[in-house]
């Protein structure tokens, strides 16, 4: 296909960089929904902060966003509480693996950081706050959609299901950090609320349009509206560069240099600060639970356009 923009011309090229290793790594198997994803599938999305936009591949389908809703559930917590956020989880890199409950102990239920699902499970409960989960829930929805300018966005409702049907670690962590007091309010429903975040459906158009604001000093450029300050802004950043693919993230900072977060769904958000917002899709995973060829398309991305931010 013709390119349109320069935009789409770079996309495309990258999509020809990547087309070696479509299909490859592993898809999340954890739960039929996921496990039944065709791993060929490739979408590639990017929303400037000028308002440009581009896509390619299968930038169109919706797919489970899972972790990438850590950033956009943090951004919620610091709105809703701001610093406060800090004394109940760090910001440390942890090394370990997403669902790893081997620190926990140690640090007294304080989870290293927003993004392990330790971390996201305390945040979750700073969100929910006393209310009930469909509210909570009901919030963290119509907050993407606005983000993202789209009422089409959904929760699937049997990937909710199925992650409630086999998350026992994370019951295990929930369970383990109220024990120390770090979790206000009852483990089932901060479960319930985040199994749901989740799964949360999207596509990558959605998905780079959604975490403009985070390439804009923490306001949405076309609107005008602030979402987040941009102290907070910068922070979430940086805690997407140090540990948004967990055990990965020294190494997607080394090829990629752009702050990012990870899902088991296979999706990405990289930010490319005072440019644009990117959002990438490719359902197999390597060993770290990060997708593979997504990873792949940024470095190119990265590497094409000089937007690294080292
Ligand atoms: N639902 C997954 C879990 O909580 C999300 C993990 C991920 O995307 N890394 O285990």
């Amino acid at each position: 296909m013709t390119p349109s923009s320069p935009h789409e011309e770079l996309l495309q090229n990258v999509q020809q960089d990547i087309r070696a290793h479509l299909g490859t790594g592993r898809v999340a198997d954890y739960i039929p929904a996921l496990a039944r994803v065709d791993p060929h599938q490739f979408g590639l999305a990017l929303h400037t902060c000028a308002g440009e936009r581009a896509s390619v591949g299968d930038c169109a389908q919706g797919f489970s966003i899972q972790s990438v809703s850590k950033v956009f559930t943090l951004t919620l917590a610091l709105g809703r509480v701001g610093d406060a956020l800090w004394h109940r989880v760090g910001r440390e890199p942890s090394g370990s693996p997403f669902n790893s409950i081997v620190q926990l102990e140690r640090e007294h239920g304080i989870p290293r950081n927003p993004f392990i699902n330790a971390g996201a499970l305390v945040v979750t409960d700073a969100i929910l706050a006393g209310r009930p989960p469909q509210v909570a829930v009901a919030e963290i929805l119509a907050y993407l959609r606005e983000l993202a300018d789209d009422t089409d966005i959904t929760v699937d409702r049997e990937v909710a299901q199925s992650e409630a049907d086999t998350g026992f670690r994370n019951a295990s962590l929930a369970n383990f950090i109220r024990a120390f007091g770090n979790l206000k309010n009852p483990v089932g429903e901060v479960l319930e609320t985040y199994f749901n975040q989740c799964a949360l459906r999207m596509n990558c158009v959605q998905l780079a349009r959604a975490g403009l604001f985070l390439a804009h000093g923490g306001v949405d450029p076309l609107t005008g509206h602030r979402v987040v300050d941009a102290q907070a802004t910068r922070r979430i950043n940086a805690l997407m560069m140090t540990c948004g693919h967990y055990d990965a993230s020294g190494d997607f900072a080394f090829r990629v240099g752009l702050p990012g977060k990870s899902g088991v769904g296979g999706g990405i958000l990289a930010i490319a600060p005072r440019k644009a917002s990117i959002a990438v899709w490719a359902p197999g995973l390597n060993e770290a639970g990060n997708s593979l060829v997504g990873a792949l398309a940024l470095e190119s991305l990265s590497r094409r356009t000089g937007w690294s931010v080292f």
